[in-house]
């Protein structure tokens, strides 16, 4: 019988997870202004491809592709009805990739509006958003839930309490910091530390936003404030410029592999990448992270 996640992170050994999604559906035709989420239902095929091709280099852990999947996102798109298919059929594709030998981690990211008082969400309409996304995720099939990318504290916060009130699986949080070692919205490692263990969830730590350098040193910080957390990284794969309106990514595979098994030394326990990332990186990155797994 395959260990239970929260069993797999008692152990003390670093898990690994997938890279980028959505830079890889977009080499395969996704076009600037289409709703990825939308995929799951209208070309499930070239998701689940990207879902094979990270097991097949290795990982413990596959992230499913409805990122920007609650009913808020969703409805400034004009789609707010697909909600529970896109995201029910979004866990069903990572499920059937990771054929019971890798976890599940539903994706839930920012709700894309400001929370009061800075805009005009409440925390409670956020938290419903996140309810209806978890519950339909729940339905196809997730083993936890990776609520990413965010900015703000306050819709961190509530994304985990809609959660919560759906299920009880383990809930991961990432912020995305920036290179003055913040979130858009202020927030420095040290204060997302507190908050997110206050909040008890099972890990938590960065993604996106910076290269594999620059978060060595947001990893630091988590780990400086709460030495005993299960702290998570997940890089860029460098910081893009733009070519001919794309965004092109550097870092080499070889790059993103050496500073993963930095971060696995300096304590970290879930290991992955972002933007701009492929199964290549990831692949790299798990050979690196050999004696850490
Ligand atoms: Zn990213």
């Amino acid at each position: 019988m395959r260990k239970t996640l929260r069993q797999r992170l008692t152990e003390g050994k670093v898990l690994l997870c997938d890279g980028a999604m959505g830079t890889m559906l977009q080499a395969a035709g996704l076009e600037a202004g289409e709703v990825p989420e939308l995929w799951n239902l209208r070309c499930p095929e070239r998701v689940l491809a990207v879902h094979l091709a990270y097991v097949a280099a290795g990982v413990d852990i596959v992230t499913t592709n409805t990122f920007g999947g609650t009913r808020i996102k969703m409805a400034r798109a004009g789609v707010a009805d697909e909600v529970g298919e896109a995201n029910r059929q979004g866990a069903q594709l990572a499920r059937e990739a990771a054929a019971g030998n890798v976890f599940v981690a539903g994706s839930l990211g920012p709700t894309g509006e400001l929370l009061e008082p800075f805009g005009t969400l409440s925390p409670a309409e956020a938290a419903d958003a996140y309810a209806e996304q978890a519950a339909a995720l729940v339905k196809g099939g997730v083993d936890l839930f990776l609520i990413e990318t965010m900015s703000d504290l306050a819709e961190a916060t509530a994304a985990v309490m809609g959660v919560r009130r759906v299920s009880n699986l383990p809930v991961f949080c990432t912020l995305s910091f920036d290179t003055g070692g913040r979130t858009m919205m202020g927030v420095s490692p040290k204060q997302a530390a507190e908050m997110l263990a206050e909040l008890a969830v099972e890990a938590f730590g960065a993604n996106c936003g910076l290269g594999p350098d620059e978060m060595e040193g947001v990893a630091r910080e988590f780990l400086i404030a709460k030495p005993g957390a299960a702290i998570i990284c997940q890089p860029n794969a460098g910081v893009p410029s733009l070519e001919e309106g794309r965004s092109v990514y550097s870092a080499s595979p070889e790059t993103m592999a050496e500073y993963a098994r930095r971060y696995a030394a300096l304590g970290v326990r879930v290991v992955g990448s972002c933007c701009g990332s492929t199964p290549a990186h990831t692949e790299m990155i798990g050979w690196a992270l050999e004696g850490y797994r």
